[in-house]
């Protein structure tokens, strides 16, 4: 074989291959049911390939062409996809940009991607444009944002959702400072109807409801939610203008007095309803929806099918039968209230201890702030069952630590007057400390002003023979009530926790620091330790630090946590 004839073979050969090439790569981009459109800016060439037919039926030669692809656009999307169209029409634009449109006359929708390929000195070559069909994609991506926030039985908001929207309502409510109301609706014996006949005709009645309900909702005022099984909600912007909750109720309670028409058969509804208002009745969503919820319930068992609102004796009434209906034993203790602990530092930030901060979970998982519990414990004697369960706990969790991780620490706890004031009070504290092998000096009761308010000088002799026991002692949220420093010089505890409403003012004016700075300097020189209580901020710790406050607490240096998680920063503690 010449030379010649080599080189011939060899050119055939290799065209072979690469025609075998393109072919592959053809099959793919036909195979991949996308457009493509390229473009070469030095010969204005364009060329379509892929599936372009199935998304646009126009030839594309030059560059030009490409505004005819607008015909094609919904109105709406038309910018977006000139953005991406002429993604190079200025000198420094990016190389690549998405946009994704709607077809005018069919609902397809298409994602448009271009990238522009350039040159060492960053002069624009090539363009590609890549066109896909996203409609399936869009369409089940709806569907889920749907299953997300609706309630698939009624179309009705579901729980999330209306979550949401009320957490939009208290941002809006207190910027404008108005109110607005949440009521929890019920309907009575739908178990009965349920289980008489059939969950089909359950559900009927259940979506009619819904139906009943999204009438009220003319505009934005007013939205409703199906929360679950026969559980409603409604809240109304500004209850005191034409529609109060009151009206609607009355007005819905009319239309329910017409029964449904459910299959062949009428079912007669009632209601129970709870209300809570903000920002009277609860400051989050999930707690007016419980709060609503807690008085639907109260409402629903004293059998009266009517409308009733959260107000402090509810709150209180439901405290007392749901806890001491249980005989307030300890598996109740163990199974429903818990402890959280706050750590407590020094101002060079090193770990001097926790305090104990009781919280309930009642028995459907809400999680009550003692805020809400503790002072209406307080009015009876269940303030000893829990004050004395709170002191185990805390102590006996205390001597676990110890054990585990080795260290000393001050576990603070608050004594409520009413448990302070019983006869037995320091021989319980003494036993318990006994009993868990902790030393008297781990343990520091904080003790509330008011308890000082009751007979100041039975309380001084309590204090001393705690002090006498080497139990330490400290005042809790100083500043905000009556406690003259005269009557302060004269106790005898260890330290003073100035209240977190006055290290709150420290940021607000300067003479909210000036305040806190001559406190300090005043306790020091009678002899107290000064803890600053709801430090959030850098430089409140800086500045305390500066005016000698000796130990801090607050959010800044952590958050009242769970037994475990307190575990892993005190496993820290022991490392650093
Ligand atoms: P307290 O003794 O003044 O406890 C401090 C409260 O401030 C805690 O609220 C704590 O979570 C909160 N806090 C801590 N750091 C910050 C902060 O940086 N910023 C803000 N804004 N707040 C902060 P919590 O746990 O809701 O307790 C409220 C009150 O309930 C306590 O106030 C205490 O008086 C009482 N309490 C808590 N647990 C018990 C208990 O076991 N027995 C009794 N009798 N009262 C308790
Ligand atoms: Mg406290």
């Amino acid at each position: 074989m010449d030379e010649y004839q080599y080189q011939i073979d060899l050119l055939k050969a290799l065209n072979q291959k690469v025609s075998g090439e393109c072919e592959k790569y053809v099959a793919l981009i036909d195979a991949s049911g996308d457009a493509f459109l390229y473009y070469s800016y030095g010969e204005d060439i364009c060329f379509a390939t892929g599936n372009w037919e199935q998304f646009f039926d126009i030839q594309i030669k030059s560059f030009h062409d490409v505004s005819k692809l607008f015909s094609y656009v919904k109105e709406e999307d038309a910018e977006k996809l000139r953005e991406v169209l002429y993604i190079d029409k200025d000198g420094d634009s990016p190389s690549s940009a998405t946009c994704e449109f709607c077809k005018k006359d069919a609902e397809q929708w298409i994602q448009c991607d271009s990238h522009v390929m350039k040159d060492n000195a960053g002069k624009p070559e090539k363009k590609l444009l890549y066109f896909r069909d996203i409609s399936k994609f869009r369409k089940q991506n709806n569907d889920l944002a749907y299953l997300a926030y609706y309630d698939s039985l009624t179309g009705l908001y579901n729980r999330n959702r209306f979550l949401q929207e009320i957490e939009q309502w208290i941002d809006k409510a207190s910027r404008e400072k108005a109110i607005f109301g949440v009521a929890f609706i019920n309907l009575n014996d739908f178990r009965k109807i349920n289980s008489g006949s059939g969950v089909l005709v359950g559900d009927e009645l259940l979506r009619q409801f819904g139906q009943v309900l999204l009438k009220f909702c003319v505009d934005k005022t007013m939205i409703c939610a199906h929360m679950n099984g026969d559980a409603f909600c409604i809240a109304i912007y500004d209850p005191y203008g034409e529609r109060t909750i009151d009206h609607v109720y009355h007005k819905l309670v009319e239309r329910l007095n017409n029964p449904f028409i459910l299959a062949d058969s009428q079912v007669s509804v009632t209601i129970s309803v709870g209300v809570a208002e903000y920002p009277e009745a609860a400051q989050t969503a999930s707690e007016l929806i419980e709060r609503a919820e807690i008085v639907m319930l109260r409402e629903k068992r004293e059998g009266q099918n009517g409308i009733r609102y959260f107000d402090a004796p509810v709150i209180y009434d439901y405290i007392q039968n749901a806890v001491i209906e249980h005989k307030l034993n300890d598996a109740v203790f163990e199974k429903e209230f818990l402890l959280f602990y706050q750590p407590q530092y020094d101002t060079e930030e090193r770990f001097r201890g926790v305090e104990a901060l009781i919280r309930w979970q009642d028995e459907d998982g809400r999680m009550v702030n003692p805020g809400d519990f503790i002072p209406i414990a307080e009015k009876s004697s269940l303030i000893v069952s829990i004050g004395k369960w709170v002191l185990e706990k805390a102590i006996s969790t205390l001597a676990g630590w110890k054990q585990k991780f080795g260290v000393s620490l001050v576990m603070a706890v608050n004594i409520s007057s009413v448990h302070f004031s019983q006869d037995d009070f320091v021989p319980h504290l003494m036993e318990l400390i006994r009993k868990y092998e902790v030393e008297p000096e781990e343990i520091e009761l904080e003790i509330a002003e008011s308890v000082l308010a009751d007979d100041f000088e039975r309380v001084v002799r309590k204090l001393e023979l705690l002090q006498h026991y080497g139990v330490q002692t400290a005042v809790d949220n100083f500043g905000v009530g009556y406690l003259s420093f005269s009557r302060l010089g004269k106790l005898p505890v260890h330290t003073v926790k100035i209240d977190k409403s006055l290290i709150g003012g420290m940021l607000k004016e300067e003479a909210g620091g000036i305040v806190v700075e001559s406190m300090i300097a005043m306790l020091g020189r009678l002899g107290y330790e000064t803890m600053a209580e709801g430090v959030e901020h850098q430089n409140q710790l800086d500045r305390l630090k500066k005016i000698g406050c000796e130990y801090v607490q607050g959010y800044l240096l952590g958050r009242p946590a769970p037994e475990d998680a307190m575990e892993i920063l005190l496993d820290k503690q022991i490392w650093e």
